[in-house]
């Protein structure tokens, strides 16, 4: 697989807008502003495929990014906006939810924490959603070149802690500025490609 040979597919807005299904999909997740998109960059080694701190109050799409023909990415609009409205809140959850409780085609999520702060109300949410449903998740802790390297293993540690990180679940810490694992995140996703 070549990463680098990333192309945006399209949005969809509902199930009748999803891919055929012959591909395998790894959905991505994550707070609003954790650095998602900027992860999607760094590992298809491009600095526009996504964009970057899209704007709170847009319709929540799921957005479908073609990697070589070999696998789906697909980008889960960021959850944890306080102040978006009841019903784009609750517009976001059955989009989500019905996407990650029923699409066959999905593997894995990489859900996407904050390596500086203890994961929050919401990413407990999501990683117990995850684990109920028995989806294999990929821990991206984000941001690590903001921490010093002696404190890396500390924070990693919190993150484990908070969410109770399932054993057989894997978490990286994770740098979109130095790149910092960027390997180990490849290996992460060839387990489920
Ligand atoms: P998204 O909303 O989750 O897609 O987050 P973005 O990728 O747009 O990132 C949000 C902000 O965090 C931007 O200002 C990024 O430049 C910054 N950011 C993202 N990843 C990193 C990282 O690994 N290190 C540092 N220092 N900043 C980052």
């Amino acid at each position: 697989i070549n990463p680098n040979n990333i192309e945006f597919m399209y949005s969809a807005m509902d199930p009748s807008q999803y891919p055929d299904g012959n591909m395998k999909e790894i959905a991505l997740s994550g707070r609003s502003n954790v650095g998602k998109s900027s992860f999607i960059n760094a590992v298809c080694g491009r600095k526009d495929i996504a964009r970057t701190s899209s704007k709170p109050g847009k319709t929540a799409t799921l957005n479908f990014y073609d990697v070589d023909s070999q696998f789906i990415f697909v980008d889960v609009p960021g959850y944890g906006y306080a102040r978006q409205s009841k019903t784009s809140r609750e517009k976001w959850g059955q989009l989500i939810e019905s996407y990650l409780a029923e699409r066959e085609e999905l593997q894995a999520v990489v859900q996407l924490v904050d390596l500086r702060h203890k994961p929050t109300q919401d990413d407990i949410l999501m990683y117990d959603f995850l684990k109920h449903l028995e989806i294999p998740v990929i821990l991206i802790c984000t941001k690590s070149d903001k921490i010093a390297k002696s404190k890396v293993q500390k924070h990693l540690k919190v993150v484990r802690e908070t969410l109770e990180v399932e054993p057989e679940d894997i978490i990286i810490d994770f740098s979109a500025v130095d790149k910092k694992n960027l390997p180990k995140v490849y290996e992460a996703l060839s387990n489920y490609v």
